[in-house]
């Protein structure tokens, strides 16, 4: 199918982006890597007056740790840059596992992390990754930029609290309180699919304590769920097999998934269970070999 008659901007500039957005009143849309919402579009479940390109608006196209250590990635960060980004592993482990396991290597090379995020897609892998890092997007609008914890960003399936008149520019986790692993895990039917279900991990520890913890589920609700009591459940322990249990249980507890082709609810919730088990024993052996 062919999507609806659109007129097409590239402005150069953020300043340019947002006052287009405004004149937009609510019929614009921002391109970032088209790669939802074209067939979106094309499927016509959007159909947008205006497409406001920004792939031409220069120094968005970063991901860069500050000297405090808050992770900043821009507008324009494709998946593929963060996939082949040298090093990640070692200061985002969550984002570096999740990298190579979205979409597939075209979908990587042109879509961006911040647009996945705005796309809120139930089964997009960044907004888990976000939520369990802590992380927030930074938006700005006509009146000046907001920054919005990820867990609030995200409003509801495909919806943000995003004002149509706001362009977000960066997507920004905060400085870990000490040491930080984590880890990401899907299940997909095959190589570049969606999740059948996702977790992703945050640990933040000093010394063998934790002392912040995040916990993001992906495909397993109508929206990206915070799993904050099962992470809340881990800070002050130091990741035994009983914690590790009460936090996998409190997870699977928090997911609302449906039965459908890809998976029984119950299925999903045992994947999920499975899931945080894996990645925080994963996490307690780490934890022994350097102590
Ligand atoms: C075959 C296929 C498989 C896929 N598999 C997966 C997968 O396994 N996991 C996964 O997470 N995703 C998957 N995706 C989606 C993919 O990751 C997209 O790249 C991503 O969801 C959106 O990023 P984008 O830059 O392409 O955004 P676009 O398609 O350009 O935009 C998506 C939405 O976000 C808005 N938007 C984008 N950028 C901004 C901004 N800076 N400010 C405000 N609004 C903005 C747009 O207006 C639009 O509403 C898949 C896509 C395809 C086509």
């Amino acid at each position: 199918m062919y999507p609806s008659r659109f007129s097409y901007e590239a402005p150069t500039s953020i300043d340019e982006a947002v006052e287009l957005l405004r004149l937009g009143a609510g019929e614009a849309k921002v391109l970032a890597g088209g790669q939802s919402l074209l067939p979106m579009m094309k499927l016509r479940f959007a159909s947008p007056g205006t497409l406001i390109d920004i792939n031409n608006i220069p120094d968005l196209a970063y991901h860069r740790a500050d000297a405090d250590g808050t992770y900043r990635i821009g507008a324009l960060c494709r998946h593929a840059h963060l996939e082949k980004a040298n090093g990640l592993a070692e200061i985002q482990p969550t984002i570096a596992a999740a990298a190579p396991l979205v979409a597939d290597p075209i979908v990587r090379t042109r879509g961006t992390f911040v647009g996945s995020v705005c796309h809120a897609d139930p089964q997009g892998d960044w907004a888990s990754v976000m939520i369990a890092l802590g992380g927030s997007v930074v938006a700005q609008g006509p009146d000046g930029s907001r920054s919005i914890p990820v867990s609030d960003f995200v409003s509801g399936p495909f919806q943000t609290v995003l004002g149509f008149d706001e362009l977000a520019i960066e997507a920004v986790v905060p400085a870990p309180v000490g040491d930080r692993a984590g880890g990401y895990l899907k299940l997909e039917r095959r190589v570049g699919d969606f999740a059948t279900a996702g977790v992703a991990v945050s640990i933040e520890r000093s010394g063998s304590s934790v002392a912040r913890a995040g916990i993001g589920l992906t495909g397993v609700g109508s929206s990206t769920i915070d799993a904050s009591d099962a992470a809340a459940s881990l800070v002050g322990g130091n990741l035994t097999d009983d914690e590790i249990a009460r936090a996998a249980e409190l997870a699977a507890s928090a997911s609302r998934p449906r039965s459908d082709h890809r998976g029984s609810a119950d299925y999903k919730r045992h994947i999920v269970a499975t899931f945080v088990t894996r990645l925080l024993s994963n996490l307690q052996l780490t934890n022994q070999e350097a102590a």
